[in-house]
């Protein structure tokens, strides 16, 4: 049995309430976005049953989509108004993406599996999100056609911050992402202050996938 949009939209409705509210994400603009994207498009179809559940699930590639609290707590961290540019490192099924086309301008998305990107994009594009564009990238380097970016949030784990992507924050920009060794990370926030001044900020662990490329961790 497909359950219908009305049960899907009850189950998303209860995954912001009992996971990301809960929590003490309070960012309304973030809330919304989190009830208005059908997060079951956006994993495997033998896994839409587990879609508003509490945790990340395999999309294939040995890649995950992360558990909704973590994406809600990262995007909250970026404190989008709507008007940013934003870059986003890791597009895998392209959630992530998804949720920050609906909080800003414009989104740029950069995934190093080709096929991930090109199964994000046409999710994305059925959803009408024609202001986040997917590209097949080494995205510890960024992305510098479309730099300066306000916001960047990374959704693999860096060994350290990747320079390059400091370098292509704009003044007052903000940079999310998680810190630490394979297994284990912590989240952190860095500010742009300055021409060569960063305020870095530290919350909670997190696990994530590894960023594989030049400034992340070395492939195989
Ligand atoms: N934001 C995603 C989850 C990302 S999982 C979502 O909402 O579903 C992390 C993703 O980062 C994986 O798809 C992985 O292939 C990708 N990745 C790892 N290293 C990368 C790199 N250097 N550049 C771009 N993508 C990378």
């Amino acid at each position: 049995m497909t359950p219908n949009e009305e049960s899907w939209r009850a189950a998303r409705e209860r995954m912001v309430r009992e996971q990301i509210e809960a929590r003490g994400v309070r960012d309304p603009r973030v809330l919304a976005a989190l009830r208005a994207v059908p997060r079951h498009v956006f994993v495997p179809p033998e896994k839409r049953a587990w879609a508003y559940a509490d945790g990340p699930l395999p999309i294939g590639h040995g890649q995950t989509i992360s558990q909704p609290y973590i994406v809600a707590r990262m995007t909250e961290l970026l404190g989008l108004q709507g008007d940013e540019k934003v870059l986003e490192v890791g597009t895998g099924s392209g959630y992530q993406a998804a949720i920050l086309g609906h909080l800003a301008r414009e989104v740029h998305t950069l995934e190093r599996v080709p096929e991930l990107a090109a199964q994000a994009a046409e999710r994305l594009a059925r959803l009408g999100l024609d202001h986040v564009q997917v590209h097949v990238a080494d995205g510890s380097l960024g992305w510098p056609p479309a730099a300066p970016y306000d916001a960047i949030l990374v959704a693999a784990a860096a060994p350290e911050v990747p320079r390059a992507l400091l370098a292509q924050l704009a003044p007052g920009g903000r940079l999310v992402l998680p810190v630490g060794d394979r297994y284990q990370q912590v989240l952190e926030r860095w500010t742009r202050t300055g021409p060569d001044r960063y305020h870095r900020e530290v919350f909670e662990p997190v696990a994530f996938v590894p960023l594989i490329g030049d400034q992340g961790w070395p492939a195989a």
